[in-house]
């Protein structure tokens, strides 16, 4: 397990900003960690990369204790902080090797900071001064900051905002293509961002979170959840006995919800054990789509 949050609760003064959060997220998965302003992932995140303590609980990154181990912590994690703080009058490949230097990191400086420059797509504008960049190159500074230890895990928060619709599709690409060997968790408020990017979304509304659950329920061997309205009511055992399906809910007025694990799409099997039924299918969709729906009822 790359991250391992029990009962995280956290207290500015009187206010709770995290109650009781658990989760874990897999080595090599992209976390998107969604929620409207204030929910608490910034300090989700700040406590994860061990800049702040939690009042309560514990957290683990790759097996090592943010409160006993924070130094192994810190060399496992890579942090982009919110509205990243930049040195705006240093030059690109100066700042890098000087966030070597904080790392302690003595040898291969200068191939490291060519790849960090590489990695992040930086080679046009390396010889720049920070400050002279756009917005959506300052992100990639702070990204290669935040990888130049090479670390497991990679905590990105709200690495999108502020960013114009290409810079946007850029930024998204290089979070997919780092998760390709590291385990990724960002932050967003904004849903279709998060979508377009993870394997899994958890969404948190002040301090708790609301909803955990996998993204490409289009992959192999995932469980998929779908939602189908019939044009009469269908035995629970019989929707049982389509191919993949393991759980079947009742949601009444013909409406079920099925869950199960398919090699294709499970709404494929489900359309075809209908046909032969004579059933009629009125809405087959996957529940992923309830999503936004679910952000919707808490960001309104
Ligand atoms: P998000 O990143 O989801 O917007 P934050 O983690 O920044 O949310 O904030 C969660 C809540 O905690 C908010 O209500 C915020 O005002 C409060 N908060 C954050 N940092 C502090 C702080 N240093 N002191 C007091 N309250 C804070
Ligand atoms: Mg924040």
């Amino acid at each position: 397990m790359s991250i391992k949050v029990e009962n995280v609760t956290k207290m500015y003064g009187s206010q709770k900003a995290l109650d009781n959060v658990s989760f874990e997220v897999k080595k090599g998965e992209i976390l998107g960690f969604l929620g409207p302003n204030g929910a608490g992932k910034s300090t989700m995140m700040k406590i994860i990369t061990c800049f702040i303590p939690p009042t309560s609980g514990s957290v683990a990154v790759c097996g090592a204790d943010i409160d006993s181990q924070s130094m192994e912590v810190r060399s496992k994690v890579g942090y982009l902080p919110e509205s990243n703080p930049l040195y705006y009058d240093m030059y690109v490949k100066e700042y890098l090797n000087f966030v070597c230097g904080l790392y302690g990191i003595t040898e291969g400086i200068e191939k490291r900071v060519e790849r960090m420059i590489t990695v992040t797509g930086l080679g046009r504008e390396q010889h720049k001064q920070i400050g002279q960049l756009s917005k959506g190159y300052k992100q990639r500074v702070g990204i290669a900051q935040a990888l130049i230890h090479d670390p497991e895990v990679l905590i990105l928060d709200e690495p999108t905002s502020g960013l114009d619709p290409n810079q946007l599709v850029d930024i998204r690409q290089l979070i997919k293509d780092l998760g390709k060997d590291k385990t990724v968790m960002f932050s967003s408020h904004i849903m279709q961002e998060v979508e377009a990017v993870s394997d899994r979304i958890i969404i948190i509304d002040k301090g708790k979170i609301v909803t955990d659950r996998n993204v490409r329920s289009d992959s192999r061997n995932v469980e998929q959840v779908v939602l189908v309205e019939f044009d009469q009511a269908v035995s629970v055992s019989l929707l049982q006995g389509i191919s993949g399906v393991t759980s079947v809910e009742d949601l009444q007025s013909n409406t079920y919800r099925l869950t199960g694990v398919a090699e294709s799409d499970l709404r494929k099997f489900i359309a075809e054990w209908a046909h032969k039924n004579d059933v009629l299918t009125l809405t087959l969709k996957h529940e992923d789509e309830r999503l936004e729906d679910v952000f919707r009822k808490h960001t309104s």
